[in-house]
């Protein structure tokens, strides 16, 4: 595993961000503020894909009017999202949000952020100094010829300072930009220079599935290094993608506990015996609300698939139209191939409920294990161990390149 970076610990509602605590995932909403229910419903669908804390564009008086009806009835803190208008982040405050995110490139009257940063003191809200590479303040942009990593973490710098001058430090930083290197360099630097708590992201990342590579790349790159603190993915999509994407990452990097199922699948080859995208799509939207904690493998062969994924808590592999169903490897049951998603349901719902052993220990092994060696060997029988036939067409290519 990686070490983490040391860094101070704030809160933001009863969420704690930074100083070892786990690192969470935030979105945001995209409906305007004002509307209440919408919002609301938004947010309660993020909340339940993972998302730790939400953040509300708070860019006129009636989205400051309906944070004061969402921040009561919201089940996960709530963020005020601030450009340009100073008097738009005291009102949020007086919404009683959670915390506030200023942009440095658009709020820049030194009388403004210290009035902010003085109310939010006084009323004990962390905000987040959100460096964005597309707005930072122009005098940076020439003084540094262009946008680079040093513009954006003066930035930032710039903006602490102003802080330090009202004695405020609850404060989480982000430098975004939309180009990854760029990004990283920015973080890395950040990093080194101060200790407060970072909030990660790719800005402007855009749709999936290249929003999500790019997200993914630089902010996966930054947490194997032990950076950041909270993440976002900046997705051009339905934000709930954006938090189950983080929620992802922090699953797969073993930095947050695992919710819900991780399902794995073969690539599939010349030997698969079904259509592995169709099973295991199937399988994924079948396991999507269901909160297991649990890795589950499709393969596409009885000949390597338990073999390949041995490791998974239960898995199926097809064979001669049949499912072959295994728990750690061994294997525990056999199955139509048309059931072969209800079957990876039910033992994944009995895996979750009393443990592996306890699904072998149930299961007929050694019948089980009989089938799938008889499926296996027939398909070696038939297929061979070069089911691709690769060999053969290595010999049709040399006759063709010497004639
Ligand atoms: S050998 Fe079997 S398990 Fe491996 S990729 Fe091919 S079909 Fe999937």
């Amino acid at each position: 595993m990686f070490e983490r970076r040391a860094t101070r610990q704030i809160t933001v509602g009863k969420v704690p961000v930074g100083g070892g605590a786990p690192i969470t995932v935030q979105s945001m909403t995209t409906t305007k503020t004002a509307d209440v229910e919408g919002t609301l419903q938004q947010i309660y669908a993020l909340a339940a894909a993972g998302c730790d804390i939400v953040r509300c564009t708070c860019n006129e008086q009636e989205a400051a009017e309906g944070l004061a009806q969402i921040v009561p009835r919201s089940p996960i803190p709530i963020i005020a999202d601030i450009h340009h208008q100073y008097r738009m982040a005291l009102a949020a405050m007086e919404a009683g949000v959670h915390g506030l995110r200023l942009n440095p490139g658009n709020i820049r009257k030194p009388e403004h952020i210290k009035a902010v940063a003085s109310e939010a003191r006084d009323r004990n809200i962390p905000i987040r100094i959100g460096v964005n590479g597309g707005s930072l303040d122009p005098s940076l942009y020439e003084k540094h010829n262009g946008l680079t990593a040093a513009a954006m973490v003066e930035s930032a710098m710039q903006e602490i300072a102003y802080f330090k001058e009202v004695d405020f430090d609850l404060i989480k930083i982000s430098v975004k930009a939309s180009n990854v290197p760029l990004m990283v360099e920015a973080y890395r630097m950040l990093a080194d220079t101060t200790d407060i708590p970072l909030h990660l992201g790719v800005t402007e990342a855009g749709p999936p599935p290249a929003g999500l590579v790019k997200a993914t790349a630089g902010i996966g790159a930054l947490l194997l290094e032990g950076i950041g603190d909270t993440i976002r993915y900046s997705l051009t999509a339905d934000p709930v993608e954006e938090a189950k994407a983080g929620r992802q990452l922090l699953e797969a990097l073993g930095l947050r506990e695992r919710k819900n199922v991780d399902l794995i699948a073969c690539p599939s080859c010349g030997r698969a015996e079904i259509d592995v995208i169709d099973v295991a799509n199937r399988a994924m939207r079948a396991f999507e609300d269901k909160k297991l904690p649990l890795q589950i493998a499709v393969m596409g062969c009885v000949v390597n698939g338990p073999g390949e994924a041995r490791e998974a808590d239960l898995g199926i592999a097809a064979g001669n139209k049949r499912g072959h169903l295994f728990v750690k490897g061994r294997n525990v049951a056999v199955v139509p191939e048309s059931e072969m998603v209800e079957a990876l349901v039910e033992w994944a719902e009995f895996i979750n409920e009393h443990g592996t052993d306890a699904a072998i220990a149930r299961a007929d092994t050694s019948r089980a294990e009989r089938e799938a060696a008889k499926d296996r060997n027939q398909l070696l029988d038939e297929k061979g161990a070069d089911a691709n036939h690769a060999a053969e067409k290595i010999v049709e290519i040399r006759k063709t390149v010497s004639d």
